[in-house]
């Protein structure tokens, strides 16, 4: 380990973790990635005439609080295992905390500080009654066998239950978790208070207080969005080609709707590879082949493509929906796509912004973008409240208004600060803008305690 390396190793409170310096320091950029964008936004409020105070502003910089958990896992061979995990409660202003919980070797707690963030700023976006959160461990949940994911999963949600509560905090899935995993969450929960909280968990399994539509809901949102997107740029959908980076719960849903949708997916990735076909890939085979062989790679009817290719596809709509920083310094001049969709958090670095709102990228932003997943979760957790069940079409209709309102209120945003100093096109800074004015205005309501 190099001198660097081993500082940052050293002062990061990610040291017990298994995590890599690689990943701490790529944990870094994406916490700073969201000061970025804050600091951004808020500079903007600032020049409109509507400033946030100062200890406001250092107030929502900060996260509320942050639990770090070091806990021992029984493994199969009757071995003991360490590993790390987080949970953080960025803002709790406009309601129960609410954000997903991600199993990956590279998570730190910087990486879930950042995402948290952006969960508080997406939950206001949308204007449902949350406050972000956002937990993990560092694990690849593929080394591990079922009964090894159950108990460490049982185990993490025990250590985070001090923080966990149906009307305090509400995890959910997110990157290498899955409704399995939230339904032992909501069995150990309940099986340490007493009786059955549905509530406290969303993405659960319906059969146990999860919701229609929820495992669909963030790709199908971010197609929602994109479609309102191709619609503004004039591009008819049927006619519309796209590129989706990541084939994971988001990736390989947004596929399958845009399918339903008319549009063309001509290329799809995930960590190993990825696969091309400028005539469309036949997506329910693709998703078939990926379920048989836990990867896209070697799908038949399409060519090989790496995923930095991918990126750099001249497509109508570019789908990242895998991790953060995908679109960097390096690779942002070669973008090609019209219109960016954000599937993932935070999948696109601040210097990248600039570059791609100059070549005239128009770009969703993730809060804005992938925000179907939270506001089917919101739907799902009023239903466990509840104990109340809606169809499908209702859980869709109801998102699809909540998304569209959002995009047309982030257009008229960026229009509004447009001649005080916002870049034409920079609907990141206007969704931002929009989402922590509703904070920081619910939190002058609600008053400095004491
Ligand atoms: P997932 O674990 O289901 O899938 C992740 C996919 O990304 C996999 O196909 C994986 O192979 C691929 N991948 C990982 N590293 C890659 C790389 N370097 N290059 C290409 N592909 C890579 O995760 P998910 O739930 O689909 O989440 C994907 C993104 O969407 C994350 O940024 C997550 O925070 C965000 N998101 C998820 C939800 C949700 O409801 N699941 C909601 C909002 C946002």
């Amino acid at each position: 380990m190099t001198g660097d390396r081993m500082e940052a190793r050293i002062h990061s409170p990610s040291y017990f973790s298994s995590a890599s310096p690689e990943a701490i320091q790529k944990g870094l950029q994406a916490w700073e990635a969201a000061l970025a964008q804050f600091d951004k936004a808020a500079h903007i409020l600032e020049a409109s005439g509507h400033p946030l105070k100062r200890g406001l502003i250092q107030f929502l910089r900060r996260p509320k609080r942050e639990l770090i958990v070091h806990f021992p896992v029984q493994m199969d061979d009757g071995s003991i295992r360490m590993f790390t995990g987080y949970r953080v409660h960025h803002n709790a202003v406009r309601g129960p905390t609410k954000g997903g919980i991600r199993y990956h070797p590279d998570v730190t707690l910087e990486e879930v500080r950042a995402l948290a963030m952006w969960m508080t700023w997406k939950c206001a976006l949308m204007n449902i009654p949350y406050g972000g959160a956002k937990g993990g461990v560092a694990v690849d949940p593929a080394q591990l066998s079922p009964r090894e994911l159950e108990r460490l999963t049982r185990r993490y949600a025990t250590e985070i239950s001090l923080l966990m509560h149906p009307g305090g905090d509400i995890p959910a899935p997110d990157v290498g978790t899955n409704p399995q995993i939230m339904a032992w969450i909501m069995d150990t929960y309940s099986m340490h208070t007493g009786f059955t909280q549905p509530a406290v968990v969303t993405g659960k399994p319906v059969e146990v207080g999860g919701t229609m539509g929820r495992v669909e809901a963030t790709g199908r949102g971010v197609m929602m969005v994109a479609a309102e997107a191709l619609k503004v740029n004039r591009i008819p959908i049927e006619q519309a080609t796209i590129a989706i980076q990541g084939f994971g719960n988001v990736g390989s849903h947004a596929a399958l709707t845009a399918c339903l949708m008319g549009a063309k997916v001509v290329a799809v990735s995930d960590f190993r590879g990825g696969v091309y076909n400028p005539k469309g890939l036949d997506i329910p085979r693709l998703m078939e082949h990926d379920r048989r062989n836990r990867t896209v790679v070697g799908f038949p009817e399409g060519e090989p493509i790496s995923n930095a290719e991918l990126l750099t596809l001249k497509v109508d709509v570019l789908i990242p929906a895998a991790l953060e920083n995908q679109i960097t310094l390096e690779n942002a001049p070669y973008i090609q796509a019209r219109i960016l969709a954000e599937g993932a958090n935070g999948p696109t670095a601040p210097e990248a912004d600039e570059i791609l709102i100059e070549k005239g990228v128009f770009i969703i932003p993730d809060i804005l973008c992938n925000a179907g997943g939270v506001i089917t979760s919101y739907f799902e957790w009023v239903q466990d409240l509840q104990s109340f069940f809606w169809a499908e079409e209702e859980i869709n209709s109801r998102m699809e208004r909540i998304l569209k309102r959002a995009f047309y209120e982030v257009l008229a945003k960026e229009e509004g600060l447009r001649p005080y100093g916002l870049r034409r096109g920079d609907y990141r800074t206007a969704a931002q803008a929009l989402a922590i004015g509703r904070v920081a205005q619910a939190t002058l309501i609600r008053g400095i305690y004491p």
